[in-house]
């Protein structure tokens, strides 16, 4: 492929391939001009609600719970708690995660954590939770960091949410995950990969850069605050996937000091409330990326953020068999419809980079 000059701006008709800055990886951008993506128009079946009776997370139990935070003083009503996944991918060992052959094959021993993380109410995502206890989530999931980084078989730390069926959840009741890995996952991999040749070849973190471009463009910008910034990535895999970044540089979640955490949890709420809005209550999937945990020094030109991926696409041969994804809703198209009703002084951009 040879290289050109491409114009400042310009509106897109047709197919567009795009570079992700950071993996090197490439999408299709294929939106056409329609208005309003027409997926987002069907019939879309009512959320499956389980009843309290069947719900498991209902009995909670404390005695094996990691980490519990109790809503009242007597510490009988407890509002949070992280407790051992029932059906855990990683376990618990005494000795860490060793490589074995077979053959010609190699195997490891699946030695790590795997945690849930329960919030009290059956019924409140994420989005719907009062602002003090989306918040308390996150101090969780920076204490948990804090008690994983105390084993020496983990070596990463991987927080999500799955929303819904669609997006992996088999129980109702909103729950988040934790993975402690015994080895830092293939595509955090490639993007600290992305990072540390942008940073050698530019003395620049390739995400503070993203982020002044964004800002100061606007057009895949969904919300911003103080400290907070969440947009449409220019190469987007899929239709409507938001990152959210804190705007000061900081390699390590665990390290955000509450102010920081406040913006981002509250532009993930803000978000995650646009999109059962405006995209027709769609599953979906979140989680952190961030600095391994051992070594940190190696890790200063990271950037840690959120990526949340909403399950209003289907993933086929394509995407499967060559790894460039196919996206047909425009990122500043997705941006502008998740911010148009929320912004008041109704201001608007023309989506056309
Ligand atoms: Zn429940
Ligand atoms: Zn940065």
């Amino acid at each position: 492929m040879s290289r050109v000059a491409t114009p400042v701006a310009h509106i897109m008709d047709n197919p567009e391939l795009r570079q992700d800055i950071v993996t090197g990886d490439w999408v299709v951008l294929a939106a056409g001009r329609a208005s309003r993506p027409n997926f987002l128009d069907g019939a879309k079946e009512k959320r499956k609600r389980s009843s309290l009776e069947d719900c498991p997370f209902e009995q909670p139990q404390p005695e094996k719970a990691s980490i519990i935070y109790y809503t009242d003083r007597d510490r009988k009503e407890w509002g949070l708690q992280i407790v051992p996944n029932k059906y855990p991918v990683l376990e618990h060992g005494e000795v860490c995660s060793v490589i074995n052959r077979y053959g010609p094959y190699t195997y490891a021993t699946a030695v790590g954590q795997h945690d849930v993380v329960i919030t009290r109410n059956h019924d409140n995502n994420f989005a719907m939770l009062p602002p003090g206890e989306a918040n308390a989530l996150f101090r969780a999931f920076k204490e948990r960091y804090q008690q994983m980084a105390q084993d020496s078989c983990v070596n990463y730390f991987f927080a999500f949410h799955n929303w819904g069926p669609g997006a992996g959840a088999s129980i109702y009741h909103p729950h988040y995950q934790i993975l402690g890995l015994p080895v830092v996952p293939p595509d955090v991999e490639r993007s600290l990969e992305g990072s540390r040749n942008y940073f050698e070849k530019h003395r620049a973190c390739v995400h503070c850069e993203m982020i002044a471009w964004e800002r100061q463009s606007k057009y895949r910008v969904a919300f911003e605050n103080e400290w907070a910034v969440a947009f449409a990535p220019y190469a987007s895999r899929f239709p409507f996937e938001m990152k959210i970044f804190p705007k000061k540089h900081l390699p390590n979640f665990e390290e955000t000091d509450d102010g920081d955490m406040r913006c981002v949890v509250e532009l993930l709420q803000k978000t995650l409330s646009a999109m059962t809005r405006e995209l027709n209550d769609p599953d979906y999937n979140f989680y952190i990326h961030t600095a391994p945990m051992r070594n940190k020094n190696l890790y200063e030109h990271y950037h840690w953020h959120i990526e949340i991926l909403p399950k209003i696409s289907v993933i086929a041969s394509v995407e499967i068999g060559t790894g460039i994804e196919i996206n047909t809703v425009h990122p500043g198209k997705a941006a502008e419809m998740l911010r148009e009703r929320v912004n008041a002084r109704g201001e608007r951009l023309t989506p056309d980079l």
